[in-house]
């Protein structure tokens, strides 16, 4: 069976449903390509997604713009940020207060992200989803971008767009090659609770082997992401020493950790494919890109690739497989996501580094960056998406 649509996007996660919206929202007929299966919907008595991401205003604004924020459940604002560095026990801290913003951002749960997306995709006709997919075959002629799936199903459209995560395959069927570094850690992540409540306050503390993070989620307990080159040594802990260890490594600014869920891990490699387009292909989010999760970009980037290309699709009247037109979303693009990539790199290098001259300036970075106003107010800035131009679908057209 043959389907005809405009765009056919594979992957159904976040940054592939906000795009099926957006384009949706233009009218275009898209097919949404997803192996998974459909996303559950919520159930309050549910425990927490182990994954969670901090959304940026920018993020924020496109989530409202599609329909999708205004479905979200469990959205735990955040309006204070410490981070410190346990190499020189310096510190910096950031407030809302201080920017005259309500919040600095927020933290979500990724499963109710996807949900959230897919209801407003389902209100859409132009949008159709198909889950449990498994694709045998992509090809792209002159006119027509052509997949192929293990049941025999066929998708014809006039672009396909690879939304497909890490591993795309869309991106190794079009042979774009990927330039990887390997941190050399992974991220483990759990859902804990402490002995003093999160109360909106999301902490960062630089260690000699990695990175921890605590994100406040709304019942008081936190979502943490410890990026760690001990990684392996953490993961075998019996539970009562893990909660000592994350005690530990956190300095215990919220008391003692008292309970912890199962813990994930996730090896963290940064990727960015050499190209994001081709004629009939585009790649967005982590298809096209993955950063360190050390300042929370990873999604905040991709939603950004999204309203992107949904602009460059929506002004034109061209065919949206033209290589030409694809070529504006990826010049938009490419130069802001590897600034981003090389910045998290660089973090990475200062406070990975206990040399002690380099502890010592760099405690001294932060103690003076922390007392000087108009610095620590742009760097805020820009981690919440909000220097620059932004494309329509990242504008606050709401609030
Ligand atoms: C520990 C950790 C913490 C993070 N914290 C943050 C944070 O605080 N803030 C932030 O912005 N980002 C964060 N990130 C990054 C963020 O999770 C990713 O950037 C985001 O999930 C990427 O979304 P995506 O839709 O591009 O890809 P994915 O979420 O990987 O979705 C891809 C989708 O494609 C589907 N798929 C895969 N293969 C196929 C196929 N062959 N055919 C069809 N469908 C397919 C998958 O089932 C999935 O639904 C974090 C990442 C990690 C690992």
């Amino acid at each position: 069976m043959i389907h005809r649509y405009d765009i056919t996007i594979t992957g159904g996660g976040m940054t592939g449903l906000a795009l099926a919206c957006a384009l949706g929202q233009q009218g275009k007929k898209v097919a949404v390509l997803e192996a998974g299966p459909t996303p559950a919907p919520f159930d309050p008595a549910s425990e927490p997604d182990l994954r969670v991401v901090a959304l940026n205003r920018a993020s924020q604004s496109l989530l409202e713009n599609l329909g999708a924020w205004q479905r979200l459940r469990r959205i735990s604002s955040f309006d204070r940020m410490h981070v410190r560095d346990a190499g020189s026990s310096a510190s910096i801290g950031f407030s809302a207060a201080e920017l005259g913003e309500p919040d600095l951002g927020h933290i979500v749960e990724n499963r109710l992200i996807q949900r959230a997306l897919y209801e407003s995709a389902a209100a859409l006709d132009s949008v159709d989803w198909f889950d449990s997919i498994s694709i045998r075959d992509l090809g792209v002629d002159d006119h027509d971008a052509v997949i192929t799936l293990e049941d025999g199903r066929v998708f014809t459209s006039r672009l396909i767009v690879g939304a497909d995560g890490r591993f795309s395959r869309v991106r190794e069927a079009a042979g774009i090659t990927v330039h990887s570094r390997d941190y050399q850690q992974q991220a483990i992540i759990a859902t804990v609770e402490t002995e003093q409540p999160s109360d909106r306050t999301a902490w960062q503390r630089f260690l000699p082997d990695g990175v921890l993070a605590f994100l406040p989620l709304t019942d008081g307990r936190s979502s943490i992401v410890w990026s760690s080159k001990r990684a392996e040594e953490i993961l075998a802990l019996d539970d009562e020493a893990f909660l000592h260890a994350l005690g530990e490594a956190f300095d215990f600014h919220l008391g003692a950790v008292l309970d912890s869920s199962a813990r994930a891990a996730f090896p963290l490699i940064g990727r960015h494919a050499q190209h994001y387009v081709k004629p009939r292909l585009a790649l967005i989010g982590d298809a096209a890109h993955t950063v360190h999760p050390l300042a929370g970009q990873g999604v905040n980037l991709g939603f950004m690739d999204v309203a992107e290309l949904a602009d460059v699709l929506g002004k034109s009247a061209r065919d949206p497989g033209s290589l030409m037109l694809l070529r504006r979303y990826e010049r938009a693009r490419r130069g802001e996501n590897t600034v981003m990539q090389k910045l998290m790199e660089g973090f990475q290098l200062l406070f990975l580094n206990n040399i002690p001259p380099l502890a010592g300036l760099r405690g001294l970075g932060l103690t003076i960056t922390d007392q000087l106003g108009p610095l620590k107010a742009t760097m805020m800035r820009y981690a919440m998406g909000t220097m620059g131009d932004l494309p329509p679908l990242a504008q606050n057209r709401l609030r």
